[in-house]
């Protein structure tokens, strides 16, 4: 079943459950909770603010802040005043804020108020032309408003960019994926609601970073179309994670495998083997191992589907359904609307159980890479966008994803590109090359380790260049593990042999 009811303008599903229950809370962080009705009330009286300031339609508006209700706040307000929203994670350093607000050109920035100050000097000393203002637990002067008889723009056209959403791709840079609210809303029509039910009566416990794609159609824009209520964590916190699930009663938690595993392992410890009320746990991000996922549902006895989802897609395109056959290890079959393929490399649907890339077509594709024609001509054709993930179908449809073809780390869900973390260690200055692969960790999945060449008569001082690293980089992409060698193995084109540098890894 398609839940069509669920694709309407932000401005209108919000009404929608402001109108039926005004008084259900909508999101809640340790500071605050919003019901429906102050949530409408609120995103439209900061929409009213934005378009004073200045905001025209289309205009980029960044979110620099943490978890939070707030976080929730901004980005429908920001798109009640027909802006694009920026979503710039909390922990990002002041080089990685800056090439957000720069390469999608922001108007404005949002942050909280102890950081205000070091964002408009970082604006200054780089020439950007970001406003900022300082937003917290609901108070900033966009909070009072403006002309209390003006209404918000609340745009119709849900077919517009409305968010842009960076990713880290295999060349460096991140690359802006340019998102629709139809899109995200085709994930919650096609996906959300009708496979894993999401409803009115569900209440979601959130420790997904809000600036990821997969909390955005998830814990945000699922939310508040189905009406359901949502407490969101600052950040993931495994033994804060089971107070709150032993404290308060939730019934859905999302989240990426590395979280699932933690999960587990405290859990037998301690010999726990409640999860309160929760009546399904979904993991998307990274492959969810069979084992681990057979492992989890036995010890808990609550289900936890494995999605498979991409930013580029407005996340969610293979699901598990709850009911009807299921296979540990596969990440489902494909969501309604969306056409999945796996092909070789001329394009070529290979055979069930064969490897190929995964191509895929439909309503919830992105618009294209902010600024960046040549990526999004190449990653998006005749509409399939080429996921760089390689998979195989077995004969009954599933999905298991087996590799990647693009060559991002994924540590706990979290995606780091190796050429920005190369990028980071080339520029310390006993290093004269280097390689950056992702190795094996039991919890994490992969943690990024760095292949480093010293230059003539240096010596490399591991921790000074982690020092370095880590002033260069948010502390998930710092190199977990350093490997000074004499050569880095290269094709005939120059391209690093990854494979051979994580076989050299593994080994020693
Ligand atoms: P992102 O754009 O950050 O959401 O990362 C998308 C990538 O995460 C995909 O291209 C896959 O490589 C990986 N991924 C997401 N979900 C899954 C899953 N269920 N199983 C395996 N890999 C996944």
């Amino acid at each position: 079943m398609l839940r069509t009811d669920l694709i309407a303008p932000l401005a209108t599903l919000l009404a929608r459950h402001a109108t039926a229950r005004p008084k259900a809370v909508a999101f809640e962080d340790r500071t605050r909770a919003l019901t429906y009705a102050e949530l409408a009330d609120s995103t439209a009286r900061i929409a009213v603010w934005l378009a004073a300031a200045g905001v025209q339609e289309g205009d980029r508006v960044a979110i620099h802040q943490p978890n939070s209700v707030d976080w929730v706040e901004l980005a429908l307000a920001i798109n009640r005043a027909g802006g694009v929203a920026v979503p710039i994670s909390f922990a990002a350093t002041p080089g990685e804020i800056a090439y957000r607000l720069e390469d999608a050109n922001c108007v404005l920035a949002f942050t909280r108020a102890e950081t205000a100050d070091s964002l408009r000097s970082l604006c200054a000393t780089r020439g950007i032309a970001a406003a900022v203002s300082a937003f917290a637990n609901g108070e900033g002067e966009a909070a009072r408003g403006g002309d209390p008889s003006a209404a918000p723009r609340d745009p119709d056209d849900i077919m517009q960019p409305a968010f842009i959403v960076y990713t880290s791709g295999t060349t460096g840079r991140a690359k802006g994926v340019v998102l629709s609210v139809h899109g995200l809303l085709w994930v919650t029509a096609a996906c959300w609601a009708p496979i894993v039910g999401m409803n009115e009566n569900d209440v979601v416990l959130n420790a997904l970073p809000l600036f990821h794609s997969y909390a955005l159609s998830f814990a945000v824009i699922t939310i508040v179309a189905t009406g359901a209520r949502e407490y969101t964590m600052e950040n993931f916190s495994n033994s804060q994670m089971i107070e709150l699930l032993a404290e308060r009663s939730f019934t859905v938690l999302p989240g990426v495998p590395t979280v699932f595993h933690y999960l587990l392992d405290k859990a037998k410890n301690e010999g726990r083997q409640s999860l309160g009320g929760i009546r399904l746990c979904l993991s998307a991000g990274a492959i969810m191992p069979g084992p681990l996922n057979q492992d989890f549902e036995s010890w808990f006895g609550v289900k936890l589907l494995d999605g498979y989802g991409i930013t580029e897609t407005s996340t969610m395109v293979t699901m598990n359904w709850p009911a009807g056959g299921r296979k540990m290890g596969s990440c489902g079959i494909p969501v309604p609307g969306l056409t999945v393929r796996v092909v070789d490399h001329e394009d070529r649907d290979v055979a069930a159980g064969v490897e190929g890339e995964l191509i895929v077509r439909g309503p919830n594709v992105m618009l294209g890479y902010h600024g960046n024609p040549e990526a999004t001509a190449s990653a998006l054709k005749d509409g399939w966008y080429r996921t760089g993930d390689l998979a195989t179908f077995d004969r009954d449809g599933f999905l298991t994803i087996t590799g990647r073809l693009k060559e991002v780390i994924i540590r706990g869900g979290q995606n780091i590109s190796p050429a920005e973390v190369e990028e980071a260690v080339n520029a310390f200055p006993a290093v004269l090359d280097c390689a950056v692969v992702g190795v094996k960790h039991s919890f994490l999945g992969e943690v990024p380790a760095a292949f480093v060449i010293p230059r003539p008569d240096q010596e490399i001082d591991v921790a000074a260049l982690t020092a370095h690293c880590r002033e260069k980089l948010s502390s998930h992409k710092v190199p977990q593990h350093f490997y000074v060698v004499d050569a880095i193995p290269r094709t005939g084109s120059g391209k690093v042999q990854r494979f051979k540098l994580r076989e050299q890894a593994e080994v020693g």
